[in-house]
């Protein structure tokens, strides 16, 4: 599936339908597979960090998850920039809404005590999702091992073919890489503050402001702390203007 470059970190284009296909065709075909969710804050992370860029570019998919990036790859790239945003929680919200059909099963890891099981208990009411498990579990590399040996009690001889991983920004993604090899599950998606939403903790921005592409600032104002982190979106924007200004003809 064609990805674009944006700051060194390759993106997918495609519609939110088309992710879904092949996320479908990942799932089935028995190998081990990552989905990442790159917002602007990631691409500032990777250009200090080259190995948290490797990671993310060796993803499966890469989907747009801030409309920043979608902003960015059609300034860049016009017409074959991202179709659309990809919210990594509607990406998240669609596999579960497929997955009884497919016959998917998922774990639930990360974010804080109770968030994951009340998030699951939410998917299996409105879906009838078949969830394996839960774990909120450790983010650092210290945790590894236990995170694993539950991971693996709880999914015990069955076949597990999601974990949705809810550490954040880097620390996910990292904690697939050192560990999807060593769990019996097939696709593990990074998915950020998905379950803080899924499970009714923080309220989602109302569709106006998606659909405007203001749910950064949606957020802004119900978790003001995370202004510091939204500074990384303006050094974002510095850094896409001066490429497509270092790029003209
Ligand atoms: N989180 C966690 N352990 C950590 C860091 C974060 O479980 O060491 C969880 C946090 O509780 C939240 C999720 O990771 O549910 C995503 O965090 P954040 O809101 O920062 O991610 P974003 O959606 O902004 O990428």
């Amino acid at each position: 599936m064609a990805k674009i470059d944006i700051l060194g970190v390759k993106i997918n284009t495609q519609s939110k339908e088309e992710i879904l296909e092949k996320v479908s065709k990942i799932a089935a075909d028995n190998q081990k597979h990552y989905i990442v969710t790159p917002n602007p804050e990631f691409i500032v992370l990777a250009q200090k960090n080259k190995e948290f860029a490797a990671i993310l570019n060796k993803a499966a998919l890469a989907i747009p998850d801030g409309i920043g990036l979608v902003w960015a790859s059609r300034l860049l790239y016009g017409k074959r920039g991202c179709k659309e945003r990809v919210a990594g929680v509607d990406l998240m919200t669609d596999i579960c809404r497929i997955a009884p059909k497919n016959d998917w099963s998922v774990f639930l890891l990360g974010a804080k005590d109770g968030i994951a099981q009340k998030c699951a208990l939410n998917l299996k009411e409105k879906y009838g999702l078949n969830v394996l498990g839960t774990h909120s579990g450790w983010a650092d590399s210290s945790g590894d091992k236990e995170n694993r040996k539950i991971i693996k009690e709880k999914i015990g001889q069955k076949s597990c073919h999601f974990i949705f991983v809810a550490y954040g920004a880097g620390k996910q993604e990292q904690w697939i890489r050192r560990n999807l090899e060593k769990i019996p599950v097939r696709v593990a998606v990074g998915v950020g503050g998905s379950f803080d939403f899924l499970s009714g903790r923080v309220k989602r921005a109302p569709r106006l402001f998606r659909d405007l592409g203001l749910e950064w600032l949606w957020r802004l104002s119900k978790e003001p702390w995370r202004w510091k982190r939204q500074i990384s979106l303006l050094k974002f924007v510095f850094l896409v203007i001066n490429k497509k200004l270092k790029n003209r003809p």
